[in-house]
């Protein structure tokens, strides 16, 4: 079998799209644009690359986009004092606090003082409480993509056995969560899991958020599986080549001959990201704004 790949760019792109019909009448209704705060702390140049791509496309979509640099020596005492302007001002609707900080800082400590109703990464506790609970709260972006991914493939999931591979705050457990709350049976697996390729070998869906290059094999998979990949890893570089491969979680050769449907690395779950954020700041301008939003819009 070889499995159909799940264009992740093309989703992404169509979703940014529609966020931009809804931010322009937002827009209207409104009399300003929502915004997204995105706060970088030091030069890491991977998050460097993040902030700017999350800016570029914030402005593409027609929101406004408020950048906060601040150097790597910062004390945590400046950033909380940005992060409480931030939440006290009306014209930013999500905050960002791009991770990793340096380690001088308390990540728990500035995660926990993002007002909650402006945490469009989902990463505060309450907002993993309300997903735990059932309520409703910012979703953590890459697993909120994902599920997007999952039901556009397979529509209704109830009934489906998922396992998903990682059990990080950002990643995993969210997963877990999101696909509870669709019904599904869920398995949770990490590094302590005993015979991962066993348990892997009963599930309908397949999240892998691992970080270990081509770590599940084709041969692990259930025939028909769908496989959702978030893992981005950089190989060493080929003999003569500047950069080494990206490749995700999955063994993409081996998995593609077995499941039924599967995303690449790249152009698969990376694209998603930063979609998801724009929507979950457009959905938090809504709500504070008191502009309504028709439920599933976007
Ligand atoms: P993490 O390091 O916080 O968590 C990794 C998880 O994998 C842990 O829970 C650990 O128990 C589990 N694990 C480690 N080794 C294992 C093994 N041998 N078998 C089974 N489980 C094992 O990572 P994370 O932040 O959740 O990210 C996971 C991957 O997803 C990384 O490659 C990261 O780059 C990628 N990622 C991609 C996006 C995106 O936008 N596409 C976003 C976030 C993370």
């Amino acid at each position: 079998m070889s499995a159909a790949i799940i264009d992740g760019k093309a989703f992404a792109a169509e979703l940014r799209a529609r966020i931009a019909v809804h931010a322009a009448a937002f827009e209207r209704a409104a009399g300003r644009k929502a915004g997204l705060a995105v706060v970088l702390v030091g030069s890491d140049p991977a998050s460097e690359v993040y902030v700017r791509s999350k800016g570029k496309q914030t402005i593409e979509a027609g929101m406004a986009s408020f950048e906060h640099k601040l150097p790597a020596d910062a004390t945590e005492d400046a950033l909380l004092d940005l992060v409480a302007r931030l939440n006290a001002d009306p014209a930013v609707d999500g905050i960002l606090v791009q991770l990793p900080l340096p380690a001088h800082m308390d990540e728990t400590k500035v995660i926990a003082a993002i007002d909650p109703d402006k945490d469009v990464d989902g990463f505060t506790v309450v907002n993993a409480g309300r997903l735990a609970t059932g309520l409703d709260g910012f979703v953590p972006c890459t697993p909120l993509g994902c599920l997007m991914l999952l039901k556009d493939r397979l529509g209704d999931l109830a009934g489906k056995t998922a396992v998903v591979i990682g059990r990080s705050n950002i990643v995993g457990k969210p997963m877990a969560q999101l696909l509870l709350k669709e019904s599904c049976t869920v398995t949770i697996a990490h590094s302590r899991t005993a015979d991962l390729a066993r348990v892997v070998r009963g599930a309908d869906i397949v999240v892998a958020a691992v970080g270990r290059p081509e770590m599940v094999k084709g041969d692990w998979l259930k025939p028909g599986a769908c496989v959702i990949d978030v893992g981005i890893n950089r190989l060493p570089p080929a003999d003569g080549a500047a950069k080494g491969r990206l490749v995700g979680d999955v063994d993409f050769a081996s998995a593609s001959q077995v499941a039924g449907a599967i995303t690449p690395v790249p152009g698969g779950v990376g694209p998603m990201t930063i979609a998801v954020l724009l929507r979950n700041a457009l959905v938090a301008a809504h709500r504070n704004a008191g502009v309504a939003l028709a439920a599933g819009a976007i």
